[in-house]
Parts: structure tokens; sequence; C-alpha cells
């Protein structure tokens, strides 16, 4: 058991609460499909790489995460769709509301993007993100006195709660397995995620590289920073590496790729993708 914690916006904070397994257990569940072997750290490291690298997923399913999270519940309702996750959440018909909101920093407020229709653009004048923060905090303060009086009145939990924003602080317990977990980070450390979802994002993943620095590396080295391409992208691609100038380049690419420190099955495997 562990109690590990990070501190998130302003109020948040993801809390390491336990942990199921490490990188060795995920190398020991893999070798129940492919037969006892040799079981050195290094040896764990190529398998892996390798379970990674080729999709075999089920192995990283064999460990898990538990987090206590507070977020706010713009943050929250993003989280939740993650329906792979175990969840466990404050009940605020049991108890009250934590007199906490999420008012971002002035310099955080941008524009509506003009080319992600989800995402924020451009950055503001000062003075319309100072305008932007006052009216937010405003509207925290009004809604916190809101429900307050609710509650002063009688009026039952589940009702007053009615009158908060999607601002308000909430709270939960998260488990995972790493699998989903990797899943969930690919989607939600992406530039086009919401910054404070990312923000926990950041979080979750530093814990996971933290207790499985293995799985991480390799899950960064394959997904996190590899990129997909279209079968379009790959015709294109495909163009550039077939013209008749370029048979030098692709001899180039190969030394690039040992320069790298690429080489062997997966140095095969890299100039089979480029052919
Ligand atoms: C940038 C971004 C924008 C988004 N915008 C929106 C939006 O506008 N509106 C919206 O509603 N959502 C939105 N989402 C949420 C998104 O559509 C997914 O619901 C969310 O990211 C969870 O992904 P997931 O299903 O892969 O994860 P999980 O729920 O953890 O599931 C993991 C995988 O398990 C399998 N699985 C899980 N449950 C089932 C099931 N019941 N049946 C079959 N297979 C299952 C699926 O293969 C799934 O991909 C957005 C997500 C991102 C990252």
């Amino acid at each position: 058991v562990t109690a590990e914690q990070i501190t998130v916006l302003d109020d948040g904070f993801v809390c390491l609460v336990d942990v199921m397994g490490t990188d060795a257990d995920i190398a020991r569940a893999a070798r129940v499909s492919y037969g006892p072997g040799t079981r050195s750290v290094s040896e764990d490291r190529a398998l892996i790489r390798y379970l990674m690298a080729h999709d075999h997923t089920s192995p990283f399913e064999m460990v898990e995460l538990k987090f206590h999270i507070r977020a706010p519940l713009i943050v929250r309702n993003q989280i939740v769709r993650t329906r792979t996750a175990n969840w466990n959440e404050r009940s605020y018909r049991y108890s009250e509301m934590d007199d906490i909101s999420y008012v971002p920093e002035p310099e955080r407020i941008g524009g509506q993007s003009k080319d992600n229709k989800q995402g924020t653009g451009e950055a503001l004048d000062e003075a319309v993100q100072q305008r932007a923060s006052v009216i937010l905090a405003e509207v925290e303060a009004y809604t916190h006195d809101a429900y307050d009086t609710l509650v002063e009145l009688g009026v039952s939990r589940e009702t007053a709660r009615q009158a908060t924003t999607v601002s308000r602080y909430t709270e939960w317990y998260f488990k995972i397995d790493l699998h989903n977990l990797f899943r969930f980070l690919k989607n939600r450390l992406d530039a086009h995620a919401q910054f404070e979802t990312r923000e926990y994002a950041r979080a979750l993943e530093s814990f996971v590289s933290r207790r499985f620095p293995v799985a991480h590396e390799s899950w960064v080295e394959y997904v996190r920073d590899a990129v997909m391409l279209s079968a379009t992208e790959v015709a294109a691609l495909r163009a550039v590496l077939d013209a008749p100038y370029i048979d030098s380049e692709r001899i180039m690419i190969r030394g690039y790729a040992e320069d790298r420190g690429i080489s062997g099955r997966q140095l095969r495997e890299f100039v089979e993708k480029l052919s």
C-alpha cells in the first residue's frame, strides 16, 4: 500500500493508493504464453518491448493501479468515460460538497480555436482574460453561497447540489489495469485534449513511469511517441521512397536507424515497413 500524492491544478490531486504488480509480473504473465525461459531483467525488458511493439496487450492487463483523484467536475466528466476503470465516487447525497472550485489562471483563458471545434485557440487580450477570470470567480462565489443557503434552509443535499457548476471539485477512487490506463493516457495526453484533463493524465503517467519503468518506456517508444499513418499517407510516403533519386536516401535511412540503436529484428522490421 502506498500514499504518494501529486497536486494538480489549484486544489486537485492524484494520489496513488495501491499498486498490483511490477514490470516483472507483466513478463511473467507473458511467459505463460511463451513457455518458461531465462528470466534476467534485460530479458524481461526485451520481452516487454516485444509485447508492446506487437500489440500483445493482455500481459499489461495483469497489473493494476488504484488512485484517489480530486478533480473539477469538468475533468471528472471526461475521465468517467473510461469504462474499463473501476470507479467509486463520493456521494453528495450523503455528504456536503467541499467548498472548493477550480477557477483557471487568467493567462490560461484562451479564445475558441478556429481549427479544432472542441479546443482553445489563440491567446486573448490580457484585459479580456482578467474579465473572464472575474466572471468565473463571481459565478463560483454565488453558487457556493446558494448551495450553503439551501443546505441551511434544510433543503436536502441531493437537491441543494443542483446549485453548483461543473467547476466544483469532486473526488473518487479509480482503479484500472495498465493496458487500459495506457489507452486513457494516449487519448488524454494528446495536445488536443482539454488542458485540465491533460494535467491529470500527466500526473497519472508519472506514477506509471515510476512504478512500471520498462512498460512505460516501451509504451513511449511504440505508442505515445509513435505515429500511425493512414493508407493514403503510406501511399504518399511510398511514392517518395520509390522515387529514383531517393534510392541512396533509402540506404541512408537504414544507416540513420542503425545510428539510433535500431538493430537485429527491429531493423529488419523497419526495413520491411519502408518497402
Ligand atoms: C479528445 C477527445 C474528445 C472526445 N469528445 C467526446 C465527445 O464529444 N462526446 C463523447 O461522448 N465522448 C467524447 N470523448 C470520449 C471518447 O469518445 C471515449 O468514450 C473515451 O475516450 C473512452 O475511450 P474508450 O472507449 O477507448 O475507453 P474505455 O471505455 O476504457 O474502453 C476501452 C475499450 O474497451 C472496449 N469497450 C469498453 N466498453 C465497451 C462496451 N460497453 N462495449 C464494447 N466495447 C467496449 C472498447 O474497445 C474500448 O475502446 C472524447 C475523447 C477524447 C480523447
